[in-house]
């Protein structure tokens, strides 16, 4: 017996394997995933087509063993699931495959899987839903039974009790015998999810799925899968593409989140995945976020989508917002801490509450800069200055390269160099300076590798053993911090101006998410945000007024320029090691493109080429063309048109791209 193997090898015809006796006692079946050899090397392959015998000039080719048949979990969706998101990214099926296969290669190293303590399901018997949550329960519950495609946004404000609708929908499609994915934006939030849930649900039924897990742990799962067990998976982006029967609810936490978008080429967003696997397998798809996406509501208006509102907190109150300008000249001890905001870390310290102070930058500062001749120490492969770290050292947040800290200027010997702007470790320096009694820390995540340092922090901080946590944005999601009762946020402007049609709306929601931390189960706290410039985007920074004011102007500038959701965009980039090279491939596809356009009189906008802000990575250049159309359709048509030229860049589609 013979089958035809399609390779994860770009460029490569598919080639004809013998299948040897030992693995035919199990039936080969068309889309099956298989190792092969390929020279030297073992690689994945999957099944395209199935013959006995070959003709006999295919038959000389075929003249290797299939190594392995790896052992799919039965999912009669699968095949047309993958042919669908292949269509919307414009690559091939098999791409999908690999990814879902790379658990299974020895390769990747993993950190042990945290401690779980699962008590099972009847501890759950102690909460009792609000009537609102109840109600919202009840009818997502109906689509569950139903088994109907059904998109509904829960916008419950940070606080409300969002997880315990989770959990009662868990509940209910379990005993349905059905599964559950759960996606969360990161895997530290997949990790603290975990430990909630496994209060409620027992160890046979709850599994993490994701980059903190180890081989075995994922195998578990996959077993799990292939005895199509109802179950509940976690994770971030690999749950999605996972081949799951029974599957009867899909749940996407945090769903604004621009994290759902992977950051490799092909640039998948699970969110836009899970979406299309709910279409396609005729399942509802709940949305749940304290600040809703654009995008999201605008399907409430115009798609049919549902929309369900918690607009109280379970326990606590919101919190009081305060305005405060950066750039007064009142005298204070020091410039990135305003008088108002010193006085109530003071007044906290004094009452023992827990203060938060949330800064988007990590590192010392933003670069050194010669005062002399201007000059600013730069990566030499990527187009970005180096970071300042502790410990004299500057650091490539694109590459990871490092280098001492100069002493003099590299252009003009001049001593005169100076640090600009302010990141974490400068700002836990200067709190430690102020405040030399608090119990400071800060949680800013580098690398995985630090992750263990970063959920003991965490932890140490929600059991009150710490006084002040200083973070970027990876303590802004979901965390429940019940003592906080002050959020500082340090610099609010700082992303405001980012060359992106979304780049406030990310912004406003990471303001609010960090805010939402204040006042979970107390009944007064503060939020103080410090800003350089006046914006009126600060002015609405209360949650209880997302969707009536910021979201309403958002949506109506959205409508005057021309973007998403009123119009579709895609991304295209180009790559090449040589910027001139990838310069004139940029030039050449928007004149290609417009030619088409013209000819076929198509309604598509054209921007660019554009040389992005970043331009260079690890000495790859890049340039980016957007294309912009009501119809997806016909963006697909006009990317078609082009994609195979040949050229020497490398070409990348990206749908629906995220800042
Ligand atoms: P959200 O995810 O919406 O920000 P959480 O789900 O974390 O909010 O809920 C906030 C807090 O309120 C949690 O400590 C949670 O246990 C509690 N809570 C929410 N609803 C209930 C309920 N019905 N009964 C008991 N506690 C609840
Ligand atoms: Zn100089
Ligand atoms: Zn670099």
């Amino acid at each position: 017996m013979y089958v035809l193997v399609n390779l994860i090898h770009r460029c490569r015809k598919p080639l004809w394997y013998h299948v040897p006796l030992h693995l035919r006692e199990r039936h080969v079946a068309i889309d099956d995933v298989v190792i092969v050899p390929l020279r030297k090397q073992t690689i994945v392959g999957v099944v395209v087509d199935i013959r006995v015998a070959l003709s006999a000039q295919d038959r000389c080719h075929a003249t290797k063993d299939v190594i392995a048949i790896q052992t799919m979990p039965p999912d009669r969706f699968y095949a047309v699931f993958i042919k669908k998101i292949a269509a919307y990214y414009q690559c091939e099926s098999i791409y999908f495959l690999m990814r879902l296969r790379q658990f299974l290669n020895k390769k990747r190293s993993v950190e042990c899987a945290s401690e779980l303590t699962h008590v099972g399901s009847e501890a759950d018997a102690t909460v009792h839903l609000t009537q609102e949550q109840q109600a919202i329960v009840e009818q997502l519950k109906i689509s569950v039974d139903r088994n109907i495609f059904e998109c509904s946004v829960l916008h419950g404000v940070t606080g409300s009790g969002k997880t315990e609708i989770y959990k009662a929908l868990m509940h209910h499609t379990l005993s349905l015998k059905k599964s559950v994915l759960f996606l969360v934006p990161e895997v530290g939030l997949a990790l603290s999810f975990q430990k909630k849930l496994a209060q409620c649900f027992s160890a046979e039924v709850l599994y993490g799925f994701h980059s903190s897990k180890t081989i075995a742990e994922k195998k578990q799962v996959w077993h799990v899968l292939v005895a199509q067990r109802p179950v509940i998976i976690i994770g971030v982006h690999l749950p999605i593409l996972l081949p799951i029967n029974n599957v009867g609810l899909i749940i996407i936490d945090e769903e604004h989140a621009s994290h759902y978008q992977e950051q490799r080429h092909p640039k998948i967003n699970t969110k836009d995945v899970a979406l299309i696997r709910a279409h396609a397998y005729n399942v509802p798809i709940l949305l749940g976020s304290a600040t809703p996406s654009v995008a999201s509501l605008h399907n409430v208006e115009t798609k049919n989508w549902k929309l369900y509102t918690l607009s109280e907190r379970f326990g606590g109150h919101f919190p009081k917002i305060k305005l405060v300008s950066l750039t007064d000249k009142k005298k204070r001890a020091s410039f990135w801490i305003s008088n108002e905001l010193y006085m109530a870390i003071d007044d906290r310290l004094a009452k023992k509450e827990q203060t938060i102070l949330f800064l988007n930058r990590r590192g010392h500062s933003f670069f050194i800069q010669c005062t002399s001749c201007s000059f600013i120490v730069r990566c030499h492969a990527c187009s970005v200055s180096l970071t300042v770290h502790e410990h004299g050292t500057l650091s490539c947040h694109y590459c990871g390269y490092t280098m001492r800290e100069p002493t003099l200027c590299i252009e003009c010997k001049s001593e005169a160099l100076v640090k600009k702007g302010v990141g974490t470790q400068q700002l836990e320096n200067i709190i430690r300076a102020l405040f030399p009694s608090a119990r400071v820390a800060r949680a800013d995540l580098d690398t995985t590798a630090k992750r263990r340092t970063w959920e003991a922090t965490m932890q140490a901080f929600t059991a009150g053993d710490l006084d002040i946590m200083i973070g970027t944005q990876t303590i802004t999601k979901g965390h429940n911090f019940p003592r906080v009762t002050l959020v500082g946020i340090i610099w609010a402007d700082i992303d405001f101006h980012v060359p992106f049609f979304n780049a406030t709306e990310h912004a406003v929601q990471q303001l609010l998410q960090v805010a939402g931390r204040a006042g979970r189960s107390t009944p007064y706290s503060d939020v103080i945000v410090q800003s350089m410039t006046q914006h009126d985007v600060l002015e609405s920074l209360d949650e209880r007024l997302y969707r009536s004011a910021w979201y309403v102007q958002e949506l109506e500038k959205r409508r005057l320029t021309n973007f998403p959701p009123y119009k579709r965009l895609v991304e295209l980039e180009l790559k090449h090691t040589n910027e001139e090279t990838v310069h004139q491939d940029a030039l050449e596809l928007v004149l290609a493109l417009e030619n088409y356009v013209a000819v076929h009189g198509l309604d598509v906008d054209i921007l660019g080429p554009a040389k992005p802000p970043v331009y260079k990575i690890k000495n790859i250049f890049s340039r980016k063309i957007y294309l912009r159309s009501i119809s997806f359709q016909v963006i697909i048509v006009l990317y078609k048109s082009v994609k195979d030229h040949k050229r020497p860049s490398s070409l990348f589609f990206t749908p629906n791209p995220q800042q």
